[in-house]
C-alpha cells in the first residue's frame, strides 16, 4: 500500500504543470529568469517527459537479453528466463550502483595520479597539513614532502588496482574501528575498487546471479569502496594539491558573472585537472593577452561540483575565482546570460542540454576528459606532462572565442540573483578549528539540546521531486526550524546557497535554540561542505564525533538525506551511508519498489545488519518529521 502511495505521489508531482512550460524551482528568481529565456532548457523539457513508464519506475523492466524487454505484472510474475521481480530489481539496482561507483573511482584514480605526478615533478603542494595527516593515517613517510606525497598517492592507486579477491589495505586505516569490525563480521570488506565495479557488472549480466540478497551485499561493498576512496580520499588528496578549505563569506548565484572579464564556466568533479590552468590564468602574460582582447582578465565561474570544490578552497584563489553560480540544473541558465565565453568540462554533471545553447551563443566548449566528451566540444584530454602547453592552448582558444562572440551575442545578465555573503570553506578541518580545535563545543550543544541533531542534506538536484531544488530547500527549512543543524554536500549545496539559507541572516529561519547558537557564532544554520565528494568529509565529522563520544556511528543523532538524488553515483553514495549505519532519506524511490524483497531489505532489514535504513518520502514536512523522530530516538538511546 505504501509503495502505491509513493508511486502515486511521484507521478502526481511529475505531472505538476505550471502552465508556463517550465518546471518549478525553489529559487524563484531563477525560475522567472528561465521562464523568459528564448531558448529551451531542461526545465522546459520536464512537461514533455512527464508521462513516466510505471515498469521503469518500479524497476521491473528487464532488457538483458533478446527475449526481452520483459515486464513484470501480477499476471506475468516472471520474465521468460524465469527471473522474478526481486531478481530484476536487484540486478538493475546493482548495475546502477556499480556504474555510480565506477564514476567515483575514476575521479579518485585521476586525482591520485595527479598528486603522484606533481610530487614526482616536485610541483607545488598547497596542503602540507593534509599530506601529513594522510601520511600518518597510512603509516608512511618519505624523505621530503614530495616523496611522502608520491608514497601516499601510490598507496591509494595500489588499492584501486588490486583484484576483487584481494582486500584493500587502506579501508582499515581510514574507517572507524567499530565500523570496520562490523563490515568484517558482515563479510562486506571490498576488494580492489576497480575490481569490485567489474565484479558487480559481471554479476548482474544475463542469466548470472539470481540471488537478490547476494547482489545487495555487493552494493554495500561498492558503497564502502566508493565512500572511502571515491569520496573521502578524493577530498583529502585534493586538499594536498589545491589547499585546505578556509572559512569565508563569498558571493553566489548568477551575480558572480562579471562581463568585464573573459569568463570560463567549469563543470565536473576533478579539480586537480585545473591546477595549472588556475595559476596560469592570473599570470602577467595571460592577463596581458586578455587585456589586448578588450577584457580585464580571466575569471572562473563555478558550476556543478567542481565549482563547489573551488568555492570551498576559494580563499586560495580569490584572484581567478568569481564565485559559484549554480548547480547542475542552473548550468543552462548560467550560459544563457551570454556572459560565459567558454565551458571547460571534465566529468558529470555536464548536461547534454548545454550543447545547443553553447552553439547558439558561440560559447567554446572544451572537454578535458573523454568520459565527458560533448558532441560539439573540442576534446583535449588532460595530460599532466603537457599541462603547461595545454593551458596556453586553452587560453588562446578562449580568447579567440571571446573576440568572436562578445559584441555579437546579447547579454542577459541577472546581477540581482544569489547573494554576496554565503559562508563557504566549511570542512571537517575548518569547522573543528572554528570550534577551537576539537568537537567538544559541538558535542556540548548537542547534549544540551541547543542543537537537536545533525542532518546531512547531500547529493544532487533533480527536476522531478516537486521541481528544481524544491524538496531539498523546503525540507531543509523544516529541519532547521526543528533545531537540527544541516550540513550539505553536492549540487544540493548550490541550490540551498542560492536560496540564501547559507548566509548568517538565515538564522532567522531556524528554531529558537539553533537560532540563538547561530546568532551567537554568526553562522548560518546550514553549513556548506561543498561538492558531493564532501559526503566523505561528513563521514569524517561523523567518525570523529562518534570517537569523541565513544559510540558507534549509528548511535549518533545524525541522519542523511539525498532528497533530490539524481544519478547512479548518488546510489553508490547512498550505499556508503547504509554501510555506515545511517538513516538515509530519499525523496524518490530508487527504482526498487517493484520488489517487495529488495524494498524490505533496504527499508527494514538493513537496520539489523549495518544499522542503516532507507526512508522514502517525497513530502518536505513529512520527511523532516520522520528524520526528527529518528534523531529524538537516537538522543534517547544516548540518554540525552
Ligand atoms: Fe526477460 Fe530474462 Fe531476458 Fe531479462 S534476462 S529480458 S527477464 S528473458
Amino acid at each position: 500500500k505504501n509503495i502505491k502511495i509513493l508511486l502515486f505521489r511521484r507521478i502526481s508531482k511529475m505531472n505538476q504543470c505550471f502552465g508556463c512550460n517550465t518546471c518549478a524551482s525553489a529559487d524563484k528568481k531563477l525560475e522567472g529568469y528561465i521562464r523568459e529565456l528564448p531558448m529551451e532548457t531542461s526545465h522546459h523539457r520536464v512537461e514533455g517527459q512527464s508521462t513516466k513508464c510505471g515498469f521503469g519506475l518500479q524497476g521491473v523492466c528487464c532488457r538483458l537479453c533478446a527475449n526481452g524487454p520483459c515486464r513484470i505484472t501480477p499476471k506475468a510474475p516472471r520474465g521468460i528466463c524465469g527471473a522474478t521481480a526481486d531478481v530484476i530489481v536487484a540486478r538493475n539496482f546493482l548495475r546502477a550502483v556499480a556504474s555510480g561507483s565506477g564514476c567515483y573511482i575514476h575521479i579518485v584514480e585521476n586525482t591520485a595520479l595527479n598528486v603522484k605526478k606533481t610530487a614526482m615533478a616536485k610541483g607545488e603542494i598547497k596542503g602540507e597539513k593534509s599530506l601529513q595527516r594522510l601520511a600518518e593515517i597510512f603509516g608512511v613517510e618519505g624523505k621530503d614532502k614530495w616523496e611522502t606525497a608520491q608514497i601516499v598517492a601510490q598507496k591509494v592507486l595500489d588499492d584501486l588496482y588490486k583484484p576483487e579477491y584481494e582486500k584493500m589495505e587502506l579501508v582499515e586505516k581510514m574507517a572507524y574501528a567499530p565500523r570496520f569490525k562490523k563490515w568484517q563480521e558482515l563479510d562486506i570488506l571490498p576488494g580492489g575498487a576497480k575490481g569490485e565495479v567489474f565484479h558487480g557488472v559481471v554479476k548482474c549480466s544475463t542469466n548470472l546471479n539470481s540471488d537478490p540478497v547476494d547482489m545487495l551485499t555487493d552494493c554495500l561493498k561498492l558503497g564502502i569502496s566508493t565512500g572511502i576512496y571515491g569520496l573521502t580520499l578524493t577530498n583529502l588528496l585534493n586538499d594536498v594539491l589545491l589547499g585546505e578549505p578556509e572559512l569565508r563569506l563569498a558571493p553566489v548565484g548568477l551575480r558572480v558573472i562579471d562581463p568585464d572579464y573573459i569568463n570560463i564556466m567549469i563543470t565536473g568533479h576533478q579539480h586537480t585537472i585545473f591546477v595549472d590552468l588556475q595559476e596560469r590564468l592570473t599570470s602577467k602574460e595571460a592577463v596581458e593577452k586578455a587585456k589586448a582582447a578588450g577584457a580585464k582578465g580571466f575569471k572562473l565561474v563555478g558550476c556543478t561540483c567542481v565549482g563547489q570544490d573551488l568555492q570551498l578552497r576559494g580563499a586560495h584563489y580569490t584572484e581567478v575565482f568569481d564565485g559559484h553560480a549554480g548547480n547542475n540544473y542552473s548550468s543552462e541558465a548560467v550560459l544563457a546570460t551570454g556572459g560565459i565565453d567558454a565551458v571547460l568540462s571534465e566529468f558529470n554533471c555536464t548536461l547534454p542540454g548545454i550543447e545547443p545553447i553553447c552553439e547558439e551563443l558561440k560559447i567554446k566548449q572544451i572537454c578535458l576528459d573523454d568520459v565527458a566528451k560533448k558532441a560539439n566540444a573540442e576534446l583535449k584530454p588532460y595530460v599532466f606532462e603537457e599541462r603547461e602547453k595545454q593551458s596556453e592552448e586553452i587560453i588562446d582558444e578562449i580568447i579567440a572565442a571571446y573576440k568572436e562572440r562578445r559584441g555579437s551575442v546579447p547579454l542577459n545578465l541577472m546581477p540581482e540573483h544569489g547573494n554576496d555573503n554565503t559562508l563557504t570553506g566549511v570542512s571537517e578541518g575548518s569547522l573543528k578549528e572554528f570550534l577551537g580545535g576539537n568537537w567538544k563545543p559541538l558535542i556540548d550543544l548537542i547534549v544540551s539540546g541547543d542543537i537537536k541533531g545533525i542532518a546531512g542534506v547531500v547529493g544532487c538536484s533533480n527536476l522531478t521531486a516537486g521541481g528544481h531544488d524544491v524538496l531539498t530547500v523546503e525540507m531543509t527549512k523544516e529541519l532547521i526550524a526543528k533545531d537540527i543543524l544541516v550540513l550539505t554536500a553536492g549540487c544540493s549545496s548550490g541550490g540551498i546557497e542560492n536560496c540564501g539559507l547559507m548566509t548568517p541572516e538565515a538564522a532567522k529561519y531556524a528554531g529558537p535554540k539553533l537560532r540563538a547558537v547561530c546568532e551567537k557564532l554568526n553562522i548560518p544554520p546550514v553549513l556548506n561542505f561543498g561538492p558531493c565528494l564532501a559526503i566523505g568529509r561528513l563521514e569524517i565529522v561523523a567518525t570523529e564525533l562518534a570517537e569523541a563520544i565513544g559510540v558507534d556511528i549509528p548511535q549518533l543523532p545524525l541522519v542523511l538525506s539525498a532528497a533530490q538524488w539524481l544519478e547512479e553515483q548518488a546510489l553508490a553514495d547512498g550505499c556508503f551511508g547504509l554501510a555506515l549505519g545511517l538513516p538515509l532519506h530519499l525523496g524518490l524511490p530508487p527504482f526498487v519498489t517493484g520488489s517487495k524483497l529488495v524494498t524490505k531489505v533496504l527499508t527494514e532489514d538493513m537496520k539489523s545488519l549495518t544499522g542503516g535504513q532507507v526512508i522514502i518520502n517525497g513530502d518536505a514536512k513529512e520527511s523532516a518529521d520522520i528524520l526528527d523522530k529518528i534523531i529524538e530516538e537516537k538522543r534517547a538511546g544516548l540518554n540525552i
